[in-house]
């Protein structure tokens, strides 16, 4: 046994530990979970724990339901919401087959695989999320418009803001379960919050993801309000995007980082962000992956009044403090060699950040290994610019919706690559299965538009 399988079972012991969750994501993200004794755990370090993988989205094919989940000691945390003896611990899981080889299903382990490889280049990969999310009066019934839970804006400190308490008691949670929270604030939309993680190599980061979304609706349940992921709940606000800030390290040193190049950033920098456009649409079913995602995308001008927090990118490009560009470079603070990174802005809160963050970092790398060319950065808010004076600069749009990501995910060989043949499949599956009921759903604009007057 290895000295933290020892810590594990030793705060079991001291801390009065009766439950221990384990915890694993389904391949759309939503978070599972299996609770064994502690008397169990020494044999579930060892083997793992066997459970029916056909149960799970995207997990097995009935025909190999056998799949066994094997706790990483090093994510042990103890659930502050659970924190009165006998109290409740939890630890993420990797999912293997019978046989002890990694499951091609589990959303861990592609982003290990990718990880693995980017290790193999020399590099480590380092993620920083800036997580907005709403606050609603309630759990809105099936198909009812949705009530924010406060009527304040961006940045705003008011007396009696939900948000406000909501925060307080949300980051003291994260930071007694070990994630550390660099900012907090209001968001732009009624009921909008924003919580930024410090920035971790990225498997603990979408682990935090995980842990974040859970805590969100824990603290929300407590203070009867209900905390949505949703990318856009409503036409009339901004949505909740997921920007995340990247960069790569070696050894210590920030690859991305130059002194005396144009914005400090280095070629590999440059390349990394080549990478990320041009492969923008293809991996956008991934970092995108619901139908409501793409109202967020192109949610119309009410979404991205200036300074209001709606500034969610539509177009593929990418500037330095432009904040309609899908990648932005923030601003370089001299002396901080080590905080170069490049900040995207297309993710919304609704991805598994697992395979999210796979697909991006595959991008990047792709830009790398092949010396893609930075095309002109763009200084103009590209939504201000006519069809033809984009098209003349060479900027693209983001997929126009769901259907239209797929149709370029399913030519993707970066995308199949990196989430692995069955993952691949799975996933392609089950968002044709949506689109295809969402196309087929007479929907509410449709009878407000037409039942009146045709
Ligand atoms: N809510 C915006 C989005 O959907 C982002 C606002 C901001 O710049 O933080 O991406
Ligand atoms: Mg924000
Ligand atoms: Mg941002």
């Amino acid at each position: 046994m290895d000295k933290q399988q020892e810590f594990v079972l030793r705060t079991l012991e001291e801390r009065d530990i009766r439950f221990v969750r384990l915890w694993f994501a389904d391949v759309l993200g939503y978070l599972k979970s299996v609770a064994v004794a502690p008397a169990e755990l020494e044999q579930a370090f060892d083997e793992g724990i066997g459970f029916d993988g056909s149960a799970i989205e995207g997990f097995a094919r009935v025909y190999e339901s056998d799949m066994i989940a094997k706790p990483d000691p090093g994510t042990f945390q103890v659930l502050p919401w659970r924190a009165e003896a006998p109290g409740t611990a939890r630890m993420f899981c990797d999912i293997l087959m019978p046989d002890g080889s990694p499951s091609y299903a589990d959303p861990r382990y592609v982003l290990k695989r990718i990880l693995a490889k980017t290790s193999d280049l020399g590099f480590t990969f380092y993620t920083h999320p800036e997580i907005e999310f709403f606050l609603l009066k309630h759990k809105p019934d099936d198909g009812s418009r949705p009530v924010p839970a406060d009527s304040s804006g961006y940045f705003d400190h008011t007396p009696q803001n939900v948000g406000m308490d909501f925060r307080r008691q949300a980051i003291t949670m994260l930071e007694s379960m070990g994630i550390s929270v660099e900012f907090s604030h209001h968001e732009g939309a009624p009921g909008q919050q924003e919580i930024d993680l410090r920035y971790a190599d990225a498997l603990s980061t979408a682990d935090n993801i995980m842990t974040f979304r859970l805590v969100m609706k824990q603290v929300a349940l407590e203070q009867g309000v209900h905390a949505t992921f949703m990318p856009k709940p409503f036409s009339e606000f901004p949505g909740s995007g997921m920007h995340t800030h990247l960069s790569l390290f070696e050894g210590d040193r920030n690859a991305f980082y130059e002194s005396g190049a144009e914005f400090q950033l280095s070629k590999v920098g440059r390349s990394f962000i080549a990478g990320l456009l041009r492969h923008a649409s293809e991996v956008s079913a991934v970092t995108n992956q619901w139908v409501n995602s793409y109202k967020r995308i192109w949610g119309g001008a009410q979404g991205r009044t200036a300074g209001a927090g709606g500034e969610a990118p539509s177009y593929i490009c990418w500037g330095h403090n432009n904040r309609s560009a899908l990648v932005r470079v923030p601003l370089y603070k001299p002396g901080k060699t080590g905080s170069t990174r490049v900040e995207v802005r297309s993710i919304d809160s609704g991805a598994n950040p697992y395979l999210a963050y796979a697909v991006l970092l595959a991008a990047g790398l792709k830009g790398i290994e092949e010396e893609y060319e930075l095309p002109a950065g763009a200084d103009d808010d590209v939504w201000a610019l006519s069809d033809a004076e984009r098209r003349s600069m060479g900027i693209e749009p983001l997929p126009q919706n769901l259907g239209e990501a797929i149709s370029l995910m399913e030519r993707s060989e970066l995308v199949a690559e990196t989430l692995g043949e069955h993952v691949f499949d799975f996933f392609l599956r089950n968002k044709k299965q949506e689109w295809e009921e969402y196309r087929s759903e007479v929907t509410a604009y449709e009878l407000r538009k037409n039942l009146p007057v045709l």
